[in-house]
């Protein structure tokens, strides 16, 4: 089985990571394979699908020209600073440049314990894992820069959680980068400027490589993670999607989606939704989101500091200039979003107040945010459907006094309604990773060894804009005994 790696971060300083071999496991079998992703990274899917790729898919042996390491990093969860986070549980293989041109990682999550590990056992449990490939995978069907899941696989090693012992497993995630904001938080909580540098430099070259090398290499860095944060949290918005767990060690210089733990997706439409157990006090509720990422880009902003220049208060300067403008990103980028939802390819002024009045009244009204916007595709085409999609709010004036705005602004729109209605259809799903539906399916693997749902969740996911009557239950909000109120990281 061959692997082209080309392995670029394990050439970089040894204080950037720990060498460290995953750690065997008894018996590895693989769930799950990801023949499109394979493909991508010019894997041979079938070979790894055999029993020996099992073997290399847990980390019982090394593919050649892997070079494993754990990532040290920092970063600042729930607000409080820890000096020393990094991979406690995952360990990078090495680097593969794709079929598209794009280097990516490929890393094992949950192959045992690591210098970083601190107290933690270094694995995965079964649930976890399947909840991350799924929702990662819709993630990116969606149109969603994320991490990507390429296998998993059984450890036929139990772990122990809260819940009691649970059956174990390994996730291959693949992204452009693991690099996060906490990465340069951990060298600037040691005054490493040299570090740093580094650090910066290379995240520079392989992540916003058109704008390296021409002037200031962190500031430039600084302004392409802002950008790319602005965007991804926009995108996150347009689906509904909750984070819950936002802290800068889970914000990625890439601009990807990383790290599944306890994300959520909105049923009925609420800014303030939070599902995350261990979100007490509601930081990273669905609205806050874009505040927050603001939030995480400062802390970033501040490890760069020393780069930006000599004199600290320029430094300062530059650094708060782009910050400020992230809210301005953020609005452009969220204002594109919801114009796509509205089936609106324009922009006018009154545009955000159009969709800001909309989603007062989907929160006021209880009304799905998903079902809604796949239902309003239709009423871009014609009238006709308006009382269908009125029947889903409380009330069902306000909906149609909104649709009277909502249609006078249509009338400035060049697209035929047909093609309205299907350009819409491309920007508001009909399928997403409902809460009970990846409860359910989790329970089916982890307590009946049932990969059934999964596999028929998954499927449904990565085509999350076509219509698929068959599967019309997949697309339901719960019902009032299947809600999920609450998520667990289950690390
Ligand atoms: P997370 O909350 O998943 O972003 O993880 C925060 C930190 O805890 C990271 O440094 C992880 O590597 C580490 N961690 C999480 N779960 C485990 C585990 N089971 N064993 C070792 N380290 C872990
Ligand atoms: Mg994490």
């Amino acid at each position: 089985m061959t692997f082209s790696f080309d392995n670029t971060y394990a050439r970089q300083p040894d204080r950037f990571y720990a060498r460290v071999a995953p750690t065997k496991v008894k018996e590895p079998r693989l769930v799950k394979i990801n023949r499109a992703l394979a493909e991508l990274l010019s894997l041979d899917a079938r070979a790894l699908a055999s029993p020996e790729g099992a073997q290399l898919l847990s980390g019982n042996t090394l593919p050649p020209g892997a070079d494993p390491i754990a990532l040290a990093y920092a970063g600042h969860q729930f607000g409080g600073f820890s000096r020393q986070l990094g991979d406690g549980r995952a360990i990078l293989l090495g680097e593969i440049v794709g079929t598209d041109g794009k280097r990516r990682d490929i890393q094992l999550k949950g192959s045992g314990r690591t210098p970083f590990s601190r107290g933690g056992d270094g694995r995965a449990a079964l649930g976890p894992v399947l909840r991350e490939y799924l929702v990662s995978e819709a993630m990116a069907a969606l149109g969603i820069p994320t991490t990507r899941a390429l296998a998993v696989v059984t450890t036929g090693e139990p772990v122990l959680r809260d819940e009691g012992p649970l059956p174990g497993a390994v996730l291959t995630r693949v992204a452009e980068g693991h690099l996060r904001v906490g990465t340069f938080e951990y060298f600037a909580a040691r005054d490493d400027s040299e570090a740093l540098s580094t650090l910066a430099t290379y995240a520079l070259a392989r992540h916003y490589p058109e704008v390296a090398g021409t002037g200031n290499d962190a500031l430039a860095l600084l302004e392409g993670v802002i950008a790319a944060q602005a965007r991804l949290v926009a995108l996150w918005l347009g689906v509904g999607f909750v984070h819950g767990v936002m802290n800068t060690d889970n914000t990625s210089i890439s601009g990807e989606t990383i790290d599944y733990g306890p994300c959520a997706f909105l049923d009925e439409y609420d800014p303030k939704k939070k599902f995350s157990s261990i979100d007490r006090g509601g930081r990273y509720a669905f609205a806050n989101q874009p505040g927050i990422a603001q939030w995480n880009l400062t802390r970033l902003a501040e490890a760069l500091l020393p780069l930006l220049h000599d004199d600290e208060e320029e430094a300062t300067r530059l650094a708060t200039k782009r910050l400020e403008g992230f809210p301005a990103l953020f609005e452009a980028a969220h204002g594109r979003v919801m114009r796509a939802k509205l089936g609106l390819t324009h922009e006018e002024d009154d545009d955000k107040a159009l969709a800001e009045d909309l989603l007062e009244r989907l929160a006021s009204n209880g009304v799905d945010y998903t079902l809604f916007f796949r239902a309003l595709c239709a009423a871009g085409a014609s009238t006709d459907a308006d009382a269908q999609v009125a029947a889903s709010f409380a009330n069902a004036g306000a909906f149609h006094e909104w649709a009277e705005r909502w249609r006078a602004r249509l009338a400035r729109e060049e697209l035929e309604p047909q093609a309205r209605a299907a350009a819409m259809r491309r920007a508001n799903p009909a399928f997403i990773p409902r809460n009970h539906r990846v409860e359910e399916m989790i329970h089916a693997a982890v307590q009946k060894s049932d990969f059934a749902p999964f596999d028929r969740l998954l499927a449904v996911l990565v085509r999350p804009y076509d219509d698929q009557p068959e599967h019309a239950e997949l697309a339901r909000p719960p019902l009032p005994e299947e809600r999920v109120r609450a998520t667990f990281c289950g690390t």
